[in-house]
């Protein structure tokens, strides 16, 4: 057998060793998370287009709180050259949007990404109950980054925070009750900031297309305030 030791593991210990990685702590999120998931994927899925715009203003959000405490720190080093990269790999199927801002610590991870404030998911689902799902609701209510399940199946969220000696962590999830967290350092950040990381369902490959996504930029991001560039994807 593959594994000859005995893994003396208690049955709620037991991970799929496929799936996850050799060091990934895997974390459950909070259930208003899963809820929220499932009104985005369900409601929205004929404005789907809209994660791009969500993701985008996360980065630029992100840029401009690197900026901010840039300035309140005085270190004017971490100032330079804020930016948002947007890449396709038509091998891997993914579409990876990338920004140098504030980045995240393993508890923003957990804090951020695995819960949700209370108060803006409850008049999200109360708007919804009223019949008044749009998509400009996601936006408003804090729950634009789980918009990237409207095209991607999984997600893996790279990220290095400006905090002083922060680890490069990876959030992973595929939409399930849980996501997992590992310290990662294949592909280095320079300085702070985040790597997105979408793996596109098979019905949204469209969104590889460079076209495509500079059409969704100039439609709903017009007015970033931080220079957007969309890498040509490899020929
Ligand atoms: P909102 O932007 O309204 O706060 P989101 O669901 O879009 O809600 O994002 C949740 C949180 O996750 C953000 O408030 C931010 O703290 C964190 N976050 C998301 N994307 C990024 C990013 N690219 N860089 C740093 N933090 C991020
Ligand atoms: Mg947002």
């Amino acid at each position: 057998p593959k594994f000859g030791t005995s893994l003396a593991m208690s049955d709620s210990a037991v991970v799929d060793a496929e799936t996850v990685e050799e060091g990934a702590e895997t974390f459950e999120f909070q259930a208003e998370v899963g809820r929220v998931m499932d009104i985005i994927i369900n409601s929205l899925y004929s404005n789907r287009d809209v994660f791009l715009r969500e993701l985008v203003s996360n980065a630029a959000d992100a840029c401009d709180k690197k900026r901010f405490l840039s300035l309140t720190d005085g270190d004017t080093a971490a100032l330079a050259n804020p930016e948002i990269k947007i890449k396709s790999d038509k091998d891997a199927m993914t579409v990876t949007i990338e920004d140098t801002g504030v980045g995240m610590t393993k508890s923003e991870l957990q804090n951020n990404l695995g819960r949700i404030a209370q108060s803006g998911t409850k008049k999200f689902m109360e708007a919804l109950g009223e019949g008044k799902a749009d998509v400009n609701l996601i936006g408003q209510f804090g729950v634009g980054f789980y918009s990237a399940y409207l095209v991607a199946d999984k997600v893996e969220v790279v990220t290095k925070s400006m905090q002083a000696d922060s680890p490069q962590y990876k959030w992973t999830s595929d939409a399930s009750s849980s996501y997992t967290i590992s310290e990662d350092n294949s592909d280095p950040i320079e300085g702070s900031g985040t790597r997105l990381i979408l793996h596109l369902k098979d019905d949204a490959l469209e969104y590889m297309e460079s076209a495509k996504l500079e059409e969704l930029l100039q439609h709903y991001s017009e007015f970033v305030e931080f220079p957007i560039s969309v890498w040509k994807e490899k020929t």
